[in-house]
């Protein structure tokens, strides 16, 4: 039996024109309902994978890549410049701390998403899913 060596995470933007590799498993997947990915995102929650520091690199349109920084400590987002695809989030002192949107992957990230927080802000249109999963009313406590 061959030794087997796991191929780097992909994914990009819907244009293509961004691409790139996480190299290491997500360490774990959440939704979050805040109104901010509400808003970024035009759905009801967004599902992100929190990703191990330095695992992030982009391999392909790094000039297209814009961050918005809200300016209020909350993670900055980085987005396609030519789509508008939500990317990831990065904490704005230190970008090792990323948090990639599972539906930027290419494939199946191996992760599932465990917990749900800022359900206090929940979408009034969609109900939360009966899903088991705990729920957060703000941001999960560190
Ligand atoms: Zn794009
Ligand atoms: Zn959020």
């Amino acid at each position: 039996m061959s030794e087997h060596v796991p191929e780097p995470l992909t994914g990009g933007c819907l244009c293509g024109g961004v691409r790139f590799e996480v190299t290491e498993p997500p360490l774990v997947a959440l939704y979050c309902h805040c109104t901010r990915c509400q808003r970024r995102s035009g759905s009801a929650a967004s599902a992100n994978a929190r990703i191990a520091p330095g695992s992030l690199k982009v391999t392909a349109g790094e000039q297209l890549v814009k961050s918005y920084n809200a300016g209020d400590g909350a993670f900055k987002k980085a987005f396609c410049s030519e789509c508008g695809s939500a990317l990831w989030s990065e904490h704005p002192e230190n970008p090792d701390f990323r948090a990639v949107r599972l539906g930027a992957f290419d494939s199946d990230p191996g992760i599932r998403p465990s917990f749900r927080q800022f359900v206090a802000y929940a979408a009034p249109w969609e109900p939360i899913p009966d899903d088991g999963l705990t729920r957060y009313p703000e941001r999960i406590p560190s």
